[in-house]
């Protein structure tokens, strides 16, 4: 036998299949979140005994697995979600790769699933963006969404780590979120279904978190709330909205001393790439105005108790989608806990200073190591 060591992801290896039959690109207007894909994928196969093959780009197809394949059965699959911006000057950027590419990592050894070189695959992300940059529409607001997947390919319904496996990224050009401007939601606090435990897995990007969400989310549409509001424990810690996690901005009630504040990272919520930058932007920017910044649990009910008083300044999901999702209303109990919003507002204004902010590193306005030249 082999003593050679696995092979890690090497990029300098990269095949490059290009497609002979170029797609036509849709009008950036009609695009919808993720049905839309370029010309190729990049696929990197993996086996115990070679470790990472040869990376290579081919044009976008079909797999092809054999039923008995490990992920069908016991869910060996996680992935990541990020984006490509194109900047002023044409040149497409990343935003933050190396925190994917940790929290990539993290999911896989939860599973079982083979880890990598971070650099390699984000060398090999900026390669294959670099190739498909045409499907990335020129105006602001829009970019090119990633889909970095790893899945278990061992064939066998026997229940252990699986012997080979398959990353694959695919890119879907996506549109601003909010395109006539933001829309403040209606969430609904669930009180009947847990998203996330301490000791648990919800705080690595599986598949196999998803699924079980979309009932809940269900649920809160037919109440006719845009998403559901997920709570932890018989203290009804606000932990995350939907697929975004969740930023409170409050007066304390005896100093007055204004507060952002997120759920800390306990194993209950997943490690935002957005809520990192903005958790920073808040330190760098807010701080100096006189903003406490806190990681720290807030009840259900010290959240309804701020709002009655009239300390709850304003509430907001975060997350790579949209960024920033300001939110009007959260029902709790069958009761409405105002947000903060007036009548005539969409967003309250850290929301709106956060997305600029952002947005201004993403699209390399502002010249910042959170961006990534490819
Ligand atoms: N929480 C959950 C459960 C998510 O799926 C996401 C989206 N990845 C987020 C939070 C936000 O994470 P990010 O800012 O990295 O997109």
């Amino acid at each position: 036998a082999s003593t050679a060591k696995p092979q890690d992801i090497d990029p300098s290896k990269l095949v490059i299949h290009e497609t002979k039959e170029p797609k036509a690109l849709s009008d950036p207007s009609t695009l919808i979140f993720g049905r839309n894909f370029t010309d190729h994928m990049l696929t990197i196969e993996w086996t115990q005994t070679d470790g990472w093959r040869t990376p290579t780009i081919q044009p976008y197809q079909n797999l092809s697995l054999d039923p008995a394949t490990c992920v069908f059965h016991y869910g060996f699959e996680c992935f990541e979600g990020m984006k490509a911006y194109r900047d002023s000057k044409g040149s497409v950027r990343l935003f933050r790769p190396d925190k994917n590419m940790a929290r990539f990592n993290k999911s896989a050894a939860r599973i079982a699933l083979p880890t990598f070189s971070p650099t390699a695959l984000t060398d090999l992300l900026a390669r294959f963006v670099k190739l498909e940059q045409r499907f990335i529409p020129e105006q602001r607001g829009y970019s090119l969404y990633l889909r970095p997947t790893l899945i278990g390919t061992q064939r066998t319904l026997g229940v252990g780590p699986p012997g080979s496996a398959l990353l694959f990224v695919i890119a879907s050009p996506v549109g601003p979120y909010y395109p006539t401007g933001f829309k403040a939601v209606s969430l609904e606090a669930t009180d009947y279904a847990v998203r996330a435990w301490p000791g648990g897995v919800g705080d690595k990007k599986l598949g196999a978190n998803y699924a079980p969400c979309v009932l809940p989310q269900l649920e809160a549409a037919s109440r006719g709330h845009q998403q559901n509001l997920w709570l932890f424990g018989e203290e009804e810690y606000a932990t995350e909205a939907g697929t975004m996690n969740l930023f409170i901005a409050l007066r304390d009630k005896e100093t007055g001393q204004k507060e952002l504040l997120t759920h800390p990272l306990d194993g209950t919520i997943l490690e935002g790439v957005t809520r990192d930058s903005i958790l920073s932007l808040a330190r760098e920017k807010l701080a100096p105005e006189g903003w406490r910044v806190s990681e720290r649990k807030l009840t259900m009910a010290a959240l309804a108790e701020a709002s009655a008083e009239g300390r709850l300044l304003e509430v907001f999901g975060a997350g790579t989608a949209a960024i920033v999702s300001p939110v009007r209303t959260i029902s709790w109990k069958g009761q409405p806990v105002d947000c903060g919003l007036s009548e005539h507002e969409e967003s309250g204004e850290i929301a709106l200073r956060m997305k600029a902010w952002i947005e201004a590193r993403q699209y390399g306005d502002e010249e910042h190591e959170w961006s990534y030249a490819c």
